[in-house]
């Protein structure tokens, strides 16, 4: 198949020339900086942060083995899923292709930006089959989107089929891997050095427990990383949060030990809720929530609301009827889950 990135973008995209801010002009070491109309005073809250957020993806460097020039910072994954499809589709013409069920922001970032969804319902157990998925291509799909572990199924897609449709399509293939630090060995990364159209999404929100400061990394080709730095906001991730991801980076063992926790918690909550009478199935799962379909989900939905508990209704998603999404919690907050539930039986 051959890729042109060059060819895929938007005419106006490949020929803007972008804004430069202040602090992206310059890069050597200075003592005065009266560039950027700062104020002196505030000491570091006063400047402007790195536009280019190089302390930060110095960090993230060996964490990821990836190099810096192939990763991008956003706020949130939430940003490079909107700037993607900004730079590659046009509106009114171009349409992006999606796995269903999934996460809902793809839709959200099409509809905002005019451009078509078209969906490709996974199979009845909720893997991939890649042949349906190229044959809703056409020939203005501009890009796919993958989403592994899958949300709100809770199931990595099989390598093999992300694969297959990495290597029979023109154009851009998203993987959404917001979820992947509970299941390293199913991400697709280590893949980015031979497909020139893999876009690899992930982020601090989940297994890092940093949700709050919004940090979300696109991995990519340079030539892919350098448009989405074009159009991005020239300080689009904040000092507060560039600090304090340099900071929490250094807790990757805690992560590690988290991560450790939370799957054997979900086990563990799988099988309880595998026993209550009114759970038709608790569906696998390799990410930090269970997906457990039951025979009145609005209704258990609703009674654990009044008992302060608050769980995901997905009941009204196609090929999810009947489901309800559950995080995995502490210990502590599973338990009380399983006692709330155990008052209905
Ligand atoms: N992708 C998926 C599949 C998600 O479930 C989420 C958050 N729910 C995101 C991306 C967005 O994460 P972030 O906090 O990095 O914007």
């Amino acid at each position: 198949m051959t890729f042109d990135i060059q060819n895929l973008l938007r005419d106006n995209i490949r020929k803007l020339k972008p804004y430069s801010s202040a602090r992206d002009e310059f890069s050597g070491e200075a003592a005065v900086f009266l560039d950027a109309n700062e104020n002196p005073f505030n000491a570091p809250y006063n400047r402007y942060p790195d536009p280019r957020q190089t302390e930060l993806k110095n960090k993230i460097v060996p964490v990821k083995k990836v190099p810096a020039e192939n990763i991008f910072l956003g706020n949130g994954s939430d940003e490079p899923i909107d700037l993607l499809i900004r730079a590659f589709c046009s509106p009114g013409k171009d349409n992006i292709v999606a796995i269903a069920p999934t996460y809902g922001m793809y839709r959200v970032a099409a509809d905002v930006n005019d451009v078509r969804v078209i969906e490709s319902p996974l199979n009845a157990d909720y893997t991939l089959s890649p042949k349906p998925v190229l044959d809703t291509v056409t020939p203005d799909t501009k890009m796919i989107f993958l989403c592994s572990p899958n949300n709100p199924t809770g199931n990595a897609l099989e390598k093999e089929a992300m694969l297959e449709i990495l290597n029979n399509f023109n154009g851009l293939v998203i993987v959404d891997e917001a979820y992947i630090d509970f299941c390293p060995e199913k991400s697709l990364l280590p893949e980015l050095p031979e497909h020139p159209n893999l876009v690899v999404l992930q982020t601090f929100s989940k297994a890092w427990g940093m949700a709050g400061i919004r940090l979300g990394m696109a991995f990519a080709s340079q030539e892919i990383i350098d448009v989405l730095n074009r159009i991005k906001y020239p300080y689009n991730i904040n000092i507060l949060t560039q600090l304090k991801a340099i900071e929490l980076i250094e807790l990757e063992k805690e992560k590690s030990d988290w991560v450790k926790i939370l799957v054997s918690e979900r086990e563990k909550l799988a099988e309880k809720l595998r026993e209550f009478p009114f759970v038709v199935k608790v569906y696998p799962s390799d990410a930090n929530f269970l997906l457990i379909k039951t025979h009145d989900p609005r209704g258990i939905y609703d009674y654990l609301v009044e008992e302060k508990i608050i769980v995901r209704d997905r009941s009204g998603v196609a090929l999810c009827e009947g489901s309800l999404r559950i995080s995995v919690g502490s210990e502590m907050e599973n338990q009380r889950l399983i006692e709330a539930l155990e008052a209905l039986v």
